[in-house]
């Protein structure tokens, strides 16, 4: 047996306390032919908790494609360059994109060059795509790519699609029969916005909806747009008209919405993660907002856990998914929520991306606790899930230094044993406490007195959706997708027997070879 060493997958050794997600996309055409520029700013900036690498903007006009692409958080715009943007960005429909990086390089060079929303050309033909997601069969896409475009460079999972969908047009196929085909063949989760050369504006969800992606309009019924979430809806005053659905293609014309569904999915399955921690509290999915999800989630955890609940004195809550379910444990249990931990507003995600030995000193400084509020208190601690279990132990080596007397994880989304195929990065079996771990295990791993998670049937039953139409496939290593399926377990073979995971399970070359 190979006996390597386990993990020393770069983006590991660098990865920060949170996760990240793949892409937000916002998208909005107006056909009173007012710039759509402001629409597409403000709704990235109200989504940049989902990327933070680089954002996009990409604008249709007369023909042209106007885009702007830079690294970073989408940036405040000063009064006096206000007339520079919309000159530099000028038409009435566009598509935009924040991204943090689940594939492609990550160097500098390389974010730069992935940033969305990116383009493709040929014989007259012409694509923009802005897309939130992951590819999963890679290295097909690539090749078949590769045949039509010798010379196409792949940064990031956007390219497959925009490509893809390039080769089924230029073989003769309509925009809806390309559509489909890259339904039907591209394996994994992809929500996009797109357009044409002659400013055809769409947008589509493969076969099993993974993840988000909503349609809505202003008020004045003159504009008409798509998010990931509601909250980039909201920013603009538009109302939400629905969510799309799995395999669906969504067309826009001055009569509003055309929606066709393109493929039957064998099973919906959209990411259960996004209750848990990714999207914003305030966003809605089937009318109910995240944040009542998450106090449900605390009001589980406080019925499933009776007994610790009576031996504790006081809930505190990780700021800021941690919140939400701290309110429904205080509800469901009457102990008072101390809001005994702060989180320094400006001490930003970024500061995280230092040196991996600066890493705990970082997390440290990141949450304040008020020591004085816990001295010699039992207490429960709200937190949304538990990955590779490093900022939870910083926390509670914090919170014992202060003097709690017992420390009780509640977490919301139940143990993770898998990676993520789809577009969150954690693409390791490796990097997962859960993986290798039961929860006993992990609480004497990150010195807890216990670690509770939120049962599955439980967090379904808090979101409103079926079980069925879920994936949790990082919980019960059933993925939705038949490549991802045999990529996890032939990966997870792999990693029991010892073998190194050198990267991304999507990316190594020699176990989807394997597959
Ligand atoms: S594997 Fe987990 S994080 Fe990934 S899409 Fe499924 S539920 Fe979400």
């Amino acid at each position: 047996m190979c006996q390597k060493l386990i993990n020393t997958y770069p983006h590991c050794q660098r990865m920060e306390d949170r996760l990240k997600i793949a892409c937000g996309v916002f998208a909005a055409i107006n056909y009173e032919n007012q710039p759509v520029f402001p629409y597409i700013y403000w709704g990235l900036r109200a989504q940049n908790h989902r990327g933070h690498q680089s954002h996009g903007f990409l604008t249709y006009n007369n023909g042209e494609f106007h885009v702007h692409r830079s690294l970073d958080l989408v940036p405040k715009i000063k009064t006096s360059a206000i007339q520079e943007w919309f000159g530099r960005l000028p038409g009435h429909v566009g598509i935009g994109n924040v991204r943090y990086t689940t594939s492609g390089k990550i160097d500098e060079k390389s974010l730069i060059e992935g940033t969305q929303p990116v383009t493709a050309s040929k014989r007259g033909l012409k694509l923009a795509v802005s897309f939130n997601g992951n590819v999963v069969n890679t290295f097909q896409i690539k090749k078949e790519i590769g045949t039509k475009f010798p010379r196409f460079s792949y940064e990031c999972d956007a390219d497959l699609i925009c490509y893809k969908l390039m080769i089924e047009l230029l073989r003769g196929n309509d925009l809806t029969r390309a559509v489909e085909k890259c339904m039907l063949e591209v394996d994994g989760a992809f929500s996009v916005a797109g357009l044409t050369q002659d400013g055809e504006f769409f947008a589509f969800k493969d076969p099993h909806g993974i993840r988000p992606l909503c349609a809505g309009h202003s008020e004045d019924g003159k504009t008409y747009a798509f998010s990931s979430e509601t909250v980039g809806l909201d920013i603009n005053g538009f109302e939400r008209d629905f969510e799309l659905d799995p395999g669906e293609l969504v067309r826009v014309s001055k009569n509003g919405f055309e929606r066709q569904k393109l493929v039957e999915g064998k099973k919906k399955a959209f990411c259960a993660f996004e209750f848990a921690y990714f999207a914003r509290p305030d966003s809605r999915f089937d009318d109910r907002y995240v944040y009542e999800m998450r106090e449900e989630f605390g009001r589980n955890l406080v019925r499933e856990n009776p007994e610790i609940v009576k031996n504790a004195d006081i809930v505190l809550s990780i700021p800021e998914t941690g919140d939400d379910p701290a309110m429904g444990v205080h509800e469901g249990s009457g102990l008072r929520w101390e809001r005994a931990s702060r989180r320094h507003r400006y001490v930003t995600e970024r500061a995280f991306l230092l040196l991996a030995r600066e890493r705990q000193s970082t997390i440290d400084r990141k949450i304040n606790i008020l020591g004085s509020k816990i001295i010699g208190k039992r207490v429960i601690v709200t937190e949304d899930s538990i990955v590779r279990g490093d900022t939870t132990k910083v926390i509670i080596e914090k919170l014992r230094r202060m003097g709690a007397k017992k420390v009780y994880m509640f977490v919301t989304f139940p143990r993770i044993v898998g990676p993520c195929l789809y577009g969150i990065d954690m693409a390791t079996y490796g990097q997962l406490i859960g993986s290798k771990h039961d929860p006993e295990e992990i609480a004497k791993i990150i010195g807890a007195d216990a670690v509770c998670y939120q049962s599955m049937e439980g967090l379904v039953r808090a979101t409103g959706f079926k079980k069925d139409e879920l994936c949790m496939a990082c919980v019960t290593g059933q993925y939705p997708t038949p490549m991802a399926q045999k990529i996890a377990d032939t990966t997870k073979k792999r990693f029991l027997e010892g073998y190194e995971e050198t990267g991304r399970l999507y990316e190594i070359e020699e176990a989807i070879q394997n597959v």
